[in-house]
């Protein structure tokens, strides 16, 4: 379980995130949405420690992260697949597939869940040997999303992984998360998507300048009046 209680950041004199309060309880998707800028990745990078805290709690099953240093958090099984999906473009499917395992020593396991990965994507299968660089923007973001799943982690969080993707691919990635999460992932989910992240999400979290406004079950987010204006496009 990933709590995270009245996180505050700033850069410089900027407040990014203004007392934070979620909870992502195991083997749910937990989806938070919000417009450019609300804080988003902010929440992400800190919880990574890309970023660091300036008051409040992270706990992670019973540990506190806001003190640990970047690779201790990525051993406690937490793995995040960033924004705009930063593939290594010189490297090939499988050589970014291993980078995503770095940190692991079971060689024979590593090998296992590089299966696991391609029976997910078995696009990245038949381009194993192919730069990730010269992949599609929807493989680039399987690869992204696959080679996070390489770390093994118990939760993987997901920084818009619908940006700037066809509408049949992001269904096709919203499929593939809701399968991870079948598998036994823990899913943290940042959108500006709210209409296919609100349909996956078992609780669902609205964020606005630093702040949460609203939380509920993504059916009753889909269903609240202020969310379909301001995120869903539709009137009142
Ligand atoms: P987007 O979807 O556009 O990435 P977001 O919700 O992820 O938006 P953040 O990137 O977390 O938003 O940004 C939150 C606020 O913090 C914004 O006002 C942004 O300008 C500011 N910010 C983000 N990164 C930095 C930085 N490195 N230095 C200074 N300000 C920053």
């Amino acid at each position: 379980m990933l709590t995270i209680k009245d996180l505050y950041v700033s850069y410089g004199g900027i407040k990014a995130l203004r007392g934070i309060d979620i909870e992502v309880p195991d083997g749910k998707i937990v989806t938070l949405i919000g417009a450019n800028g609300a804080g988003k990745s902010t929440l992400l990078r800190t919880i990574t420690g890309l970023v660091k805290a300036e008051s409040g709690s992270i706990n992670f099953d019973g540990k506190e992260l806001v003190s640990l240093p970047i690779n201790k958090i990525c051993s406690e099984g937490i793995a995040l697949c960033p924004e705009g999906r930063r593939v290594f473009t010189d490297l090939s499917v499988q050589e970014n597939l291993r980078v995503g395992a770095y940190l692991r020593k079971d060689k024979a396991e590593i090998q296992k869940d590089m299966e696991r990965v391609y029976e997910l994507f078995p696009r990245l299968k038949e381009r194993s040997w192919q730069y990730a660089g010269t992949l599609s923007g929807g493989e680039q973001q399987m690869l992204a999303v696959g080679r996070a799943l390489m770390s093994k982690p118990k939760i993987i969080m997901l920084d818009e992984p619908s940006l700037g993707l066809a509408p049949l691919v992001v269904q096709q990635i919203f499929e593939i998360i809701r399968e991870i999460n079948r598998q036994g992932v823990t899913v943290l989910l940042i959108e500006q998507n709210a209409n296919m992240a609100l349909k996956v999400a078992d609780i669902a979290y609205v964020i606005e300048t630093g702040a949460i406004v609203l939380k509920g079950s993504g059916k009753e987010l889909l269903e609240n009046d202020t969310v379909k204006e301001a995120y869903l496009g539709k009137k009142k």
